[in-house]
């Protein structure tokens, strides 16, 4: 299929920002998008990269009601001599098909999706921003748009790619933060859909966060919701704890979304002689691993942030701090590493980094 591309006229051209530092995230799109729609029994049909502008939908289009909808988050850096990369796109298109096939939505095209995601790059290109850590944010999204009410999957289905420029996650550097650890409410069961990144999930997890944030927490641990017991994930990021000399993370049982970020976290530490563990982690460990000092750092995985050092602990009503509340070594370290192979200033031994051109 070819993608067509209608240009956005001159005069509808969005003035792009012009003070980098105050990106933030999510808030800024750029001219174009690319659409795609499918219908039962003729699949996928007209790619396109239009002028961006608000969707139509029915009011009862099915994604509205019953929430399937899926979406994937990844980002194209742009080096120091100007080139543009992607960092381990095929993950995210393979992904957003692992989540395609749990929520009853058609499959795409791998290569269709890697050309519509390099084209509109290309298109947008002057929405990179330059600055040090800035990136433009990707945010392909697919939703159920059958005009229908009742519970069945939808027979129709429309795909966009939007893209916008997002500030460094540390313009002042590295601040751990402080996690709270709730026993109460659960992201994920087994059988469920935790694996995926679907919309219903993360509306399911605001309320948790809520609390916390009101408690002074950033972010929510969750726990497995069977025994509450194991760690599973920390907000909308992998969780990583260095035990000894061990480090650690949930083992992917369909629970947990598996981050690129948390697969390269643990290939990086591999390969340079650290000891990796994708285990169950239970809070009794790790407080036992506080008491006796040996639990050295704490991070969260996840294409926003790379890495985010987490400094305090809360469980049961007390407060644990972690590595004194600063960054660990190994943190920082990884930090370091992802951020230089994909903005290109480093070797990229894995082959992870993906270079745009036209
Ligand atoms: C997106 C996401 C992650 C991180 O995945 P990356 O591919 O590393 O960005 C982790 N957990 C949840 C729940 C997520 O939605």
């Amino acid at each position: 299929m070819e993608i067509r591309v209608i240009q956005a006229s001159p005069d509808k051209r969005k003035r792009k920002p012009t003070d980098e530092s105050k990106l933030g995230f999510g808030k800024i799109f750029s001219d174009h998008f690319f659409t795609m729609s499918y219908h039962a029994g003729r699949g996928w049909h007209d790619p396109l990269i239009e002028p961006y502008r608000p969707l139509q939908l029915d009011p009862t289009a099915m994604c509205l009601h019953y929430a399937q909808e899926i979406f994937e988050g990844m980002k194209a850096y742009r080096g120091k001599g100007g080139d543009i990369f992607l960092f381990r796109p095929l993950e995210n298109i393979r992904r957003m098909n692992v989540s395609a096939e749990r929520l009853c939505m058609p499959q795409l095209d791998e290569a269709l999706f890697m050309e519509a995601l390099k084209k509109l790059i290309l298109i947008d290109k002057e929405w990179i921003p330059r600055g040090s850590g800035t990136s433009l944010y990707i945010r392909p999204t697919m939703i159920a748009s059958e005009s229908a009410l009742g519970v069945h999957p939808a027979n129709e289905y429309l795909f966009f790619i939007i893209v916008g420029p997002v500030g460094a996650y540390y313009p002042e550097g590295f601040g751990p933060t402080k996690i709270f650890v709730t026993e109460e409410y659960c992201r994920s069961v087994p059988g469920g859909t935790g694996y995926c990144k679907a919309g219903g999930n993360y509306a399911a997890s605001l309320y948790a966060g809520e609390i916390a944030k009101k408690l002074g927490y950033t972010q929510v641990l969750w726990l497995d919701a069977i025994e509450r017991k194991y760690v599973e994930e920390v907000g909308t990021s992998n969780m990583f704890f260095v035990i000894g000399d061990e480090l650690i993370t949930a083992p992917l049982t369909g629970t947990i979304l598996p981050g690129v970020t948390r697969d390269s976290v643990i290939r990086l530490a591999k390969s340079w002689g650290v000891k990796v563990a994708e285990r169950r982690l239970s809070m009794d460990e790790i407080m036992s691993a506080i008491a006796s000092g040996i639990l050295k750092e704490a991070f969260a995985s996840g294409t926003a942030a790379i890495v985010s050092p987490v400094g305090q602990l809360s469980y049961r009503g007390k407060e644990y701090p972690i590595s004194e509340g600063k960054t660990g070594n190994l943190t920082e370290r990884l930090y370091n590493e992802i951020l230089q192979i994909q903005y290109g200033q480093k070797d990229d031994p894995f082959g992870w980094r993906i270079k745009i051109t036209d």
